[in-house]
């Protein structure tokens, strides 16, 4: 993750926090709040920069502090992640005795704990006194993914800043700098908002078989030469070793449904598989808008009904049967 991103990845907390620091208005902890993959920890290292830098412009991201940072390697910028799930109180006391040691430098120092919603109890009181009675010049920086599942002690003393989801574009974009396919980190970027969910599904050993599936499906049902319930049958053994493969493969059908509906109302632009071009028009001309949306209906009620305890291979071969129906 590049640095220079966090201002265009989340503008409205760098504006938040630049606003403040300018007006020496700086809040002595931060609750960053919001999904997985929306750069809460990068944030909270370049706000870190932003005070620590000694460049021109704030963070310059090249002085040597910006530098040390980025490499965790300042000795007044100091991590605690749960171990084992947990925040314990050793490592609340640890913090503590690292910012009263000579070898932190002058200036401001911060403290980011990330995932604070898993802090013990014994942890937490440590750090409200802490957080009560904040040495001069010391920031806390805390993340979390689950606002819910956080201590009304922790939210009402800090001040809660929240993180936007990122953008499709901005996942897309992201996945193809990392060397993905640009098809595919279009396909995953409709997925999920999330970075690092978008990553872990595109890595998948499955992904690109279940994806080839369902682009089968409807190609299939385009040429209108064998039935897609026998193909699926067939060849669709990985939805059924978990949920997460069904949904996966739920969701695609979805989308691509979706690129379909796309393309009768002339909304080309959005069309998310567009090397599949040929067979979206295909399907388009033989069937209905109506007939489209009923069956998107179809799919999103399956979705629904994937948690409880349906029968799979039941459900799926009525969702292909009315799909195929001429
Ligand atoms: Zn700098």
């Amino acid at each position: 993750m590049a640095f220079d991103k966090i201002k265009e990845t989340q503008p409205k907390v760098v504006q938040l926090l630049t606003n403040s620091l300018k007006k020496d208005r700086l809040s002595h902890a931060y609750l960053f709040e919001g999904e997985r993959g929306t750069k809460k920890y990068e944030t909270a290292l370049y706000f870190a920069q932003m005070l620590l830098c000694t460049g021109e412009e704030v963070p310059c991201l090249n002085c040597h502090n910006c530098r040390r940072i980025k490499n965790k390697t300042h000795p007044n910028v100091y991590v605690i992640e749960p171990i084992k799930n947990s925040i314990r109180k050793q490592q609340i006391i640890d913090l503590q005795k690292e910012f009263s040691k000579t070898r932190v430098e002058p200036g401001p120092k911060i403290y980011i704990i990330r995932n604070i919603e898993k802090i013990n109890i014994s942890a937490a009181n440590s750090l409200l006194k802490f957080l009560e009675e904040p040495y001069p010049d010391t920031y806390a920086i805390l993340t979390t993914a689950n606002i819910n599942k956080i201590l009304p002690t922790i939210i009402s003393r800090s001040q809660v800043v929240q993180f936007s989801s990122l953008n499709k574009m901005i996942v897309e974009e992201e996945l193809i700098e990392s060397g993905y396919p640009s098809s595919t980190s279009r396909i995953v970027s409709n997925l999920t908002n999330s970075i690092t969910d978008a990553v872990e599904i595109a890595n998948n050993e499955y992904f690109l078989e279940i994806l080839d599936l369902s682009k089968d499906l409807f190609n299939i049902m385009a040429a209108n030469d064998e039935s897609i319930i026998i193909y699926f049958e067939e060849n669709s053994s990985i939805i059924y070793q978990d949920k997460t493969m069904s949904k996966l493969f739920l969701s695609l059908l979805i989308i691509y449904q979706k690129d379909i509906i796309n393309y009768k109302i002339n909304d080309i632009g959005n069309i998310v598989f567009k090397d599949e071009m040929d067979t979206i028009r295909n399907i388009a001309t033989i069937k209905t808008k109506n007939r489209l949306i009923e069956e998107l209906e179809k799919m999103l009620s399956l979705t629904a009904r994937l948690n409880s305890y349906i029968n799979e291979r039941l459900a799926y071969d009525n969702l292909l049967l009315s799909l195929e129906r001429r």
